[in-house]
Parts: C-alpha cells; structure tokens; sequence
C-alpha cells in the first residue's frame, strides 16, 4: 500500500481520475491530513464510498514516537522516530520567540563520512522518502499540538544525495494544501554537491541555501569532509553565486570551529578573503565533541576572535547559541548511542 503523505495533489488528482472520483477529493483529503487527519473515518466531507477505497489502497503512515528527550535548559526537545522498516532517525524540535523550528534528517545515516559528525560512522543505510521526511514535521506537530514554523534540513543525511525525495518534500511541505510553511522559512544544508546545487537553483525555490564549508582552503577541507575530494571551494562558491543569481537568497556558511583544525586567526583571515563582497553569512558552530573522534571545541575566546576578523571583513557573522547541550544535541548522537545501548543492527 502506499503512504498517502508521498503524494503531491497533482499525483493524487490522477490517482482519483484513473478511479472514476472527482478530482477535487484530492485536495479535501490531502488538506485534512496536513490538519493533523491520520485516519480516513475522521475526513467529514468524504463520501463513505471513497473512504472504502481510500482504505484499500492507501496508508497515512506516521513513524512511532521511541522516545522524546527534553532540555532541562532551554526546552529542546529531541525525538527518536522509528519507521516501520525499523530505521531510526532523529528529529529536533526548538522553541524560538519567533516560532517553532524543527531540525530534521533526510536519510538514514550518511555516506559524506564527514570526520566530527557522528552520523556517517556507519554510512547510509537508505533515503528517507518524501513522505517519511514530510512526516516527522507532522508526528511533532502533532505531538506538541503548535504549528512548527520553520524548518531546516540540518539532521542526518545529505539532503542533494537524495535529490528527488528532497525536492518534492519542499514542494508539498510549503503548498497551502500541504504544511503551508513558508520556503523562506526553510534552510536546506548541504556539504556541497555542486551539480545539484545548480538543479535546486533552477527550481526558483526561495529555500535558504546553507553550506557546510569548515575551511577557507581546498587542502584543509580535504582532511575533515571527504567530499572536498570531488568539488572544490572555488566550484562550490559559483554554484552559490548562481544559487544567488536564481533566488536572490543570501548564502549561509557554516563554520564548525575545530580546536587547532581550522580555528587560528590565519584561518579566520583567510576566510575573510574568500567571501568578502558576496551575498552571505557565516554561522560559527563551536563543533560539538562526539566519542567516536578527538576533535575538541575551539575555546570561547578563539571563537569571537575568529567573528572579529570575519566581521573586519565586512561579513555578517553569528555564532549558533548551543541548544539542547544536556540532551545528546549533535548530529546522530541520539540515534547512535540508543543503537548501541540497544545493540540494534540494520546499520
Ligand atoms: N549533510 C548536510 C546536512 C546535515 S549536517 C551538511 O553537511 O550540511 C548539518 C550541519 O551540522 C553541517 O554543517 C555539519 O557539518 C554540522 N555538524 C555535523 N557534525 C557536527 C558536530 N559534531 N559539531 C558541529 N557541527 C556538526
């Protein structure tokens, strides 16, 4: 059976037209369950006869809530989704003064074999669909019963490994049938695939387009994230150029500052050189430390030194407030270390 929540309304108008149903259903079924809906009885304006075939075709298939960890701190609160394959993946929830913004993953591990992020320690194990990835916006959604406002694909996975899925995802997620969240109100992060850097950029999305650069030169980069290998950062920066061109959306950088691995002033200088004058921003993310490495956090002091010289540049900088420190924050922590203490395999 298939899962309703991968469908676009154009796919589910042809669906009712190839079923002899009016295609106007589409939108009244798929808008009750962006409502929260997840049981064909509960759509009122539903003829009974539709809600039969609905039934024996489809499914509106959630993830289980395993388990929900909140910061003692500042309210985060961390889930651990579990698909119905068994899969695990994690989802967080923040609370802003201006919204609810949700962090959430794209696959199940990673393939980018990034060396500080725990998510791609024992590769990629499968691409979430559309679907699933639509579906931990609504299991939270519906968990804490408050609209979630913003979105950033920043949870495990790379989100240009899985293209298609991705993009379809943004299409439905931001449609007034679907979750109606704004794609400006969406960050989607990547390490840098740079041919499907240019294919999202002829989508037109207003979708903020955020890199995970980590070093100024092509060398550096190299010996943290692998894919250094295949793009370059002079490849990677036209791309932006080009997103920029498409969109007009400022480029986010992101900056996860190593002790003694990217974080000295000659770093910061060089940084400044590479991006000053361009349409963007640089997020400082002091790295968060996982057991599986011995990369250590930059100390505060080499942090504002490092935003300093990014500002003499000319370039807007923060550095990311830390959420959810008590509660396993990073990147594939949770999902690792509930499969090791559970000693689940499947990876
Ligand atoms: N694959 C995508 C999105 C997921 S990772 C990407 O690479 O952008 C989201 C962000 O968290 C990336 O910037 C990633 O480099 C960063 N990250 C991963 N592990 C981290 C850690 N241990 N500490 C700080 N940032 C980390």
């Amino acid at each position: 059976m298939n899962n309703l929540l991968d469908y676009t309304l154009e796919e589910l108008k042809v669906w009712m037209k190839e079923n002899n149903e009016n295609a106007f259903r589409a939108k009244q079924i798929l808008s009750w369950i962006y409502k929260g809906i997840n049981d064909f009885n509960g759509m009122k304006n539903i003829p009974k006869s539709l809600i039969t075939k609905l039934e024996e075709n489809f499914t509106i298939s959630l993830p289980n809530i395993i388990e929900v960890y909140k910061s003692e701190i500042d309210g985060t609160e961390k889930f651990l989704l579990g698909f119905e394959d068994g899969n695990l993946i994690e989802s967080v929830l923040m609370r802003y003064k201006h919204g609810n913004s949700i962090c959430i993953s794209t696959q199940v591990g990673c393939r980018m074999g990034c060396k500080f992020c725990a998510s791609t320690i024992n590769g990629r194990v499968r691409n979430l669909s559309s679907g699933e990835i639509l579906s931990e916006v609504l299991v939270v959604q519906n968990y804490i019963n408050e609209r979630i406002s913003n979105i950033v694909l920043m949870g495990s996975g790379e989100p240009l490994d899985n293209y298609d899925n991705v993009v379809k995802f943004l299409e439905i997620v931001s449609a007034d049938y679907g979750l109606n969240i704004g794609q400006r109100h969406i960050t989607l992060s990547t390490c840098g695939i740079v041919p499907k850097i240019y294919e999202l950029a002829d989508k037109e999305f207003s979708t903020t387009l955020a890199i995970s650069l980590h070093a100024f030169s092509d060398e550096k980069r190299k010996e943290i994230m692998p894919i250094a290998n295949k793009y370059t950062i002079d490849e990677i920066l036209k791309s932006c150029k080009y997103y920029i061109s498409k969109t007009n959306r400022r480029i986010t950088f992101e900056y996860a500052l190593v002790k003694d691995v990217n974080d000295t002033k000659e770093d910061a200088k060089s940084l400044g050189k590479l991006l000053k004058g361009m349409l963007c921003h640089v997020n400082l993310i002091p790295v968060n430390e996982i057991k599986e490495n011995t990369f250590k956090r930059s100390t505060k002091k080499s942090i504002d030194n490092f935003a300093e010289i990014l500002k003499s540049y000319g370039i807007e900088v923060t550095t990311r407030r830390e959420m959810g420190s008590d509660i396993n924050a990073a990147c594939g922590q949770l999902r690792r270390s509930y499969i090791n203490t559970h000693e689940i395999g499947g990876e």
